[in-house]
């Protein structure tokens, strides 16, 4: 389950959302100063933040300008006052969202909900872009590949043989799967052409990074195993 962080100064409200959160199921962790608040964000412990804008030491919105630099983490503003400007400045500010005060809880919870299944949502599309073994990763939304974090230039086929190997990582995968694959059921060029670019490959990676990183099993093809 989540844990939330809640950031508020009011006594009342802070253990009132405390105990609704945690009927909910929440984990909550609780701040009642800008700065313990800041602090506890920053840890990394928290999963979404409910922050207060009116706040001693630092206000909601400096918390949020601040914590910004480090972490996208969603959160969400609590206002006292009904003004435009103030749930401007906090969208602004990379609040996720806001509410004001009083709130129903029902809504509090529901946008809680929200901000959490937005996370999770683009947390699992960055991983399905995002693919590794050891040092190496391979980002297919940036189409980038990088070895310790230096960027390996790759021509298309190259990376697009990486991509498929990677994505089967620990599987062998054969020649005429990986050539249907990278160059496309039409393909009517040379058979070992996977050959070649598994060269090229090994002359980007293995041989600048001394590594063995794509395994040739013979008869039947080539494989990305973890641990290399
Ligand atoms: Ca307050």
């Amino acid at each position: 389950m989540a844990t939330i962080l809640v950031v508020e100064d009011e006594e009342k409200i802070g253990r009132f959302l405390e105990l609704e959160l945690v009927h909910e199921g929440y984990r909550v962790m609780k701040a009642v100063t800008g700065r313990e608040g800041l602090e506890k964000a920053e840890s990394g412990q928290a999963d979404l933040m409910v922050l207060d804008v009116m706040l001693p030491e630092l206000n909601g919105f400096e918390v949020l300008r601040r914590l910004r630099k480090t972490s996208d983490m969603p959160v969400i503003m609590l206002t006292a006052r009904d003004e435009v400007m103030d749930k401007v400045a906090g969208l602004d500010g990379g609040a996720d969202d806001y509410m004001t005060k009083p709130f129903a809880i029902e809504e509090l919870l529901a946008r809680i909900r929200l901000a959490l299944k937005k996370r999770a949502g683009t947390a699992a599309a960055a991983d399905k872009n995002l693919l590794s073994c050891g040092a190496l990763t391979l980002d297919a939304a940036r189409y980038e590949v990088r070895y310790d974090g230096k960027l390996v230039e790759l021509t298309h086929r190259e990376f697009e043989l990486l991509r498929v190997l990677l994505e089967n990582k620990n599987i062998v995968i054969s020649r005429d799967t990986l050539l249907e694959k990278v160059c496309g059921y039409d393909y009517m060029g040379e058979t070992n052409v996977i050959d070649v670019y598994v060269r090229y490959l090994r002359s980007k990676l293995d041989d600048v990074y001394g590594i063995r990183l794509i395994q040739t099993v013979r008869g039947v093809g080539y494989c990305i195993k973890d641990g290399q």
